[in-house]
């Protein structure tokens, strides 16, 4: 590997220059201006050539001073692929320019880019770019920490806190949730993490397990360390910019606020910290334009259905299980028809956070079932909303200055659209609709009271308070007018030929432009009465930015010039000259061009900042114009797919009748792949034994002892995940306010969805499947509460069989015994069946199959009953295991269950004969089963001690010849 020295003896001035700038920037990719060029020096040459594929050369003989270049004007699309791969970068500008000066041009970092504070143009309409900071505040039990999120390219800022004993788990959730492309933490406060910023530069993918080992690898994924996996770019920054008395003044001079109180924060000091250190860090690293991040919002996490990053995951609620899968496989893309992007990204945040308040759910179906049954309206809003722009986006590149006069023309064209959705939500009457598109004026119109079939409906008093505390829908009729007088109509890209700003806006420009017009008729005039005075019909009247006007004369005819003609150029075909007339003429217009480009700059920017005033008006329209998208979206499926409205209530149901997968359903239509067979279920929290439920939820149907976990057998690929994983998509669905592909729903309310479903692997970070499997059992059976919904797919499949049984088994009964959630348990251990004979709450459900001559053929039906076999040497089978194989196993496996099923009853019994002792399950390998039946046959006093010494040898030998 490449040495850097700053020692070396054969440092030139440049070399001098780079090692300063590196020094004070080591974690950083410096690109060093060199001409047209940027240069990479020794690693960080090295680490570019290989990720941009470029040409590592050097600088000196020997080869030991690596490097390689971008070219200046192509280096944007470099250091996007950069950036998105996770890296820091550094522009080392030359601050002179090198014609003006003898000496060695000056350099200094100008900008530092990073993952979180460039926006990439590539990003997708519902991606977001997350920039996140993390700052915990006092030790131990009495830890705070403290969350901020930006995402540059709309200006959404938000903060949170978690406390207490989970705070770790629930960051680590929040950050798998939002998966940030870039992490700043206090240096001193992460001290496992180290801060080793060289190491910063190697492959920021690559460089998790090296870095941050944990400090004990079985330890479960608590520790800061398992908070920071899977964000790339991680960035230390000193502890005292996330201090309180820093980070809050900063905050508060950004806002311009006196007080934080009315944004949520008040006592809220880790909030605050990792706010204001984000907030320093963009004033650090760029240069202006964060006008639009015009506020922050603290969110409390209670208030939503809480999934934690390892349901999002599994549940593919809005990325495929396995990265770089087809996002088809998504709730996320089945669910997206929405018009705007605001609408696509309010869809992916509301996925991930379903709502948990029972009014709210209400007032969003009402509206969903309302446009749902009227297409002419419904399809008014939708194509109201037809080529609407996005805003948020349009906002963020004015503000970040990065948006030129086309760009400012969109936002106009955009904001046209507006009125048209405001009229066309108007149309309709659900509550949530008249809250959306309501107009202030007409208030005193829909206080009269309408039917929302809630029964616990908003009053009508209370509606009408509310909206007269809302602010209308603001169309922003100003702003629209304001652009439109300004811009013509169809701007140029930039400002280099004029003619952006519209003709009668300012008096001056109007002058200079018609002085510049009269000027270049001069000119043509010149040109022509030149022509017949010299008699050259080929002469030319000529401009460019070096010798500004000319006459130019080919080479043939300048013995044609007249004397009055100055000589400015000769070129090989042709000469050029200037006269006192042109030169005039030449002056006059080049100071209008210039005066007037002045001029439109000026009016742009005052145009600029005026939109720049108006944020917060904008990004409150955005954010209705994303729920009205919303609401009509999932009126759109509702009527498309015909999709049926979930009863939501406060009880412990979970009751679907005829249902279906969505995400399957759509594919297998999509893929001419079969129709998806319909299920059922029926389910009912148990709230006697636990002691955390909720008064609320304990309802009358409480009482009513249905079952509350539903144990499913049945062979592999028999529908088992599928059925496990559309129980939860649906409930997610019906709290987003959104209809669901079932004859019937009825839900109570669901407080956490749980799931601990397939084989995931964490290798990189030391921890096998089975520990993955059992931490995150672990959480379930210490956090779930009887109003959650837990899913355990095929548990205990990652060690020995019994144990992964016993376990299994164990998990069952807590969870029937202590917590009474809805559960929903596929296995395939068999064994498990039993249980439904002893746990009143338990019913057993199976997938069914046909057997026929040739094998079985998967049905895809749940019905109630335990499965008779777990057919998984047919599977085999049909995977194409050689006939002896699979034969031999069909032999093998008679062997074990004959055995097994003995044990099992025999254990059994052995534990009733207990009753009163806890339950203590003790299963026996065949062997040791053996082992076991031999010592209790045996006649001990008909044994002499010779007899018995040989037999505890054998036993021993035969033990040992297992292990
Ligand atoms: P298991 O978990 O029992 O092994 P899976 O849930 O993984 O089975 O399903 C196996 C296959 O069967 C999947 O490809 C899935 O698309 C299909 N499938 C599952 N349920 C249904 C259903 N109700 N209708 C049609 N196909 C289904
Ligand atoms: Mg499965």
């Amino acid at each position: 590997m490449a040495t850097e020295t700053s020692n070396d003896a054969m440092q030139t001035p440049v070399m001098r220059q780079y090692f300063a700038a590196k020094q004070a920037h080591p974690d950083c990719l410096m690109f060093c201006r060199i001409g047209d060029f940027y240069e990479l020096f020794y690693d960080d040459a090295i680490v570019a050539a290989r990720e941009l594929q470029l040409t590592l050369t050097a600088r000196d003989r020997e080869k030991k001073q690596p490097m390689c270049g971008v070219p200046y004007h192509a280096a944007e699309v470099y250091i996007q692929r950069l950036l998105r791969k996770g890296y820091r970068i550094a522009l080392c500008e030359q601050m002179e320019d090198p014609k003006l000066t003898k000496k060695i041009v000056r350099r200094e970092v100008t900008r530092v880019l990073t993952p979180g504070t460039v926006v990439d143009p590539g990003l997708g309409a519902e991606q977001s770019n997350w920039l996140a900071s993390v700052w915990t505040k006092g030790a131990g039990a009495a830890a705070c920490v403290g969350l901020a999120l930006l995402d540059l390219s709309t200006g959404e800022f938000r903060a949170m806190e978690f406390g207490g004993a989970g705070a770790w788990p629930q960051l680590v959730d929040e950050l798998g949730r939002v998966r940030p492309v870039e992490m700043l933490y206090a240096e001193g406060g992460f001290a496992a993490l180290g801060t080793n910023k060289q190491a910063a530069l190697r492959d920021p993918a690559a460089r998790d397990a090296p870095d941050f080992p944990a400090q004990n690898p079985d330890a479960p994924a608590s520790g800061p360390e398992a908070a920071f996996d899977g964000v790339r770019t991680r960035t230390p920054l000193e502890d005292w910019v996330f201090g309180a008395d820093y980070a809050a003044p900063l905050l508060q001079r950004h806002f311009g606020v006196h007080s934080l109180d009315g944004m949520g924060l008040a006592g809220h000091d880790a909030a605050i910290g990792a706010a204001g250190a984000l907030v320093h860090y963009l004033q650090k690293t760029m240069q202006g334009g964060l006008e639009h991040i015009d506020r922050i919002r603290f969110y409390e996490r209670a208030g939503c259905l809480a999934l934690d990053a390892v349901s999002v995951r599994n549940l593919e609620l809005v990325e495929p299980l396995f990265s770089g899968e087809s996002v088809q496989t998504t709730l996320f893309h089945t669910l997206d028809a929405c018009c705007t992007p605001m609408g696509k990204r309010l869809l992916r945040s509301t996925l991930l956070r379903p709502a948990s308040d029972l009014a709210e759910i209400e007032a969003r179906l009402d509206a969903v079932a309302e446009a749902a049954a009227d297409l002419p309206r419904r399809e008014g809003v939708r194509r109201a909303m037809d080529g609407l722009l996005d805003l948020e986006r349009l906002l963020g590149r004015v503000s970040l200055d990065s948006a030129g006069p086309r760009e400012v023309m969109a936002l106009g064209a955009t904001l046209a659209c507006l009125p048209r959705v405001q009229e066309a939500v108007g149309r309709l009457k659900a509550l949530r609709w008249r809250e959306l598109g309501c107009r202030p004026e007409s208030l005193d119109a829909i206080s009269t009271p309408i039917s929302t079939g809630h029964p616990q409906g908003f009053s009508t008093e209370s509606f009408t308070a509310r909206l007269a505390t809302q602010p209308g829908f603001d169309a922003l009729h100003d702003l629209h007018a304001r652009i439109v007088a300004t811009l013509v109509d169809e701007p140029p890209v930039t400002f280099a030929d004029g003619g952006v700003i519209r003709a009668g806006v300012d008096a001056e420009l109007d002058e200079l432009r018609e002085l510049g017009r009269s000027g270049r008729q001069a000119l043509a005039a010149i040109e022509e009465r030149e022509r017949q005075r010299t008699g050259i019909a080929s002469l030319k009247v000529r401009f460019n930015s070096v010798f500004g006007y000319y006459l130019e004369v080919t080479k043939a005819n300048s013995r044609s010039v007249p004397e009055d003609y100055e000589r400015k150029q000769t070129l090989v075909n042709a000469e050029r000259f200037t006269t006192p007339e042109l030169k005039e003429y030449e002056t006059k217009i080049l100071t209008a061009q210039e005066r007037s480009g002045e001029i439109e700059r000026r009016i742009f920017a005052e145009l600029r900042r005026e939109l720049l005033e108006a944020a917060g008006r904008i990004r409150e329209t955005a954010r209705r114009v994303a729920e009205i998208d919303l609401l009509a979206n999932f009126a759109h499926l509702a009527a498309l797919r015909g999709w049926v409205r979930p009863q939501v209530e406060e009880s412990g149901a979970l009751e679907f009748v005829a249902a279906r997968h969505p995400v399957v359903e759509l594919r297998m239509e999509e893929t001419g792949g079969g129709r998806f067979v319909p299920n059922s279920l029926s389910l009912e929290a148990w709230v006697g034994g636990g002691a955390q439920v909720a008064e609320s939820t304990a309802g009358a149907s409480s009482s009513v002892a249905g079952a509350s976990i539903a144990l499913i057998t049945g062979p592999n690929m028999g529908g088992k995940s599928t059925y496990l994983r559309q129980a939860a998509l649906l409930v997610v669905m019906a709290q987003c306010g959104c209809f669901v592909p079932a004859e019937r729903m009825r839900l109570g309310l669901v407080d956490r969805i749980y799931t601990r479903i397939g084989a995931s692997d964490n290798v990189a970070r030391g921890r096998s499947t089975f520990m993955v499997e059992m931490t995150e059992t672990a959480a379930i059976l210490n956090t779930a509460t009887a109003a959650s919904l837990v899913l355990l797919d095929e548990m205990g499949r990652g060690t020995a069989t019994y144990d992964g049984l016993s376990l299994a088994w164990a998990t069952v009964e807590h969870l029937h015994e202590k917590i009474g959630a809805r559960t929903l348990f596929a296995t395939h251990y068999h064994e498990l069946t039993l249980l439904a004979d002893r746990l009143p709450r338990l019913k057993n459900l199976r997938v069914t199959v046909k057997e026929n001559a040739t094998g079985i053929v998967f049905l895809h039906t749940v019905e109630s009953g335990a499965a008779s076999k777990s057919y998984g040497i047919e599977v085999a089978r049909l995977a194409g295991l050689p006939l002896a194989v699979v034969s031999r196993a069909r032999e093998v496996l008679k062997l074990h269950e004959r055995a097994e099923t003995q044990q099992v009853a025999h254990a059994l019994e052995a534990v009733d004969a207990r009753a009163a002792a806890p339950l203590q399950m003790t299963m026996f390998t065949p062997l040791s089963q053996r082992i076991v039946d031999r010592l209790a046959a045996l006649d001990l006093d008909g044994l002499t001690p010779r007899e018995a010494l040989n037999l505890l040898a054998e036993l021993q030998r035969e033990l040992g010849a297992s292990a």
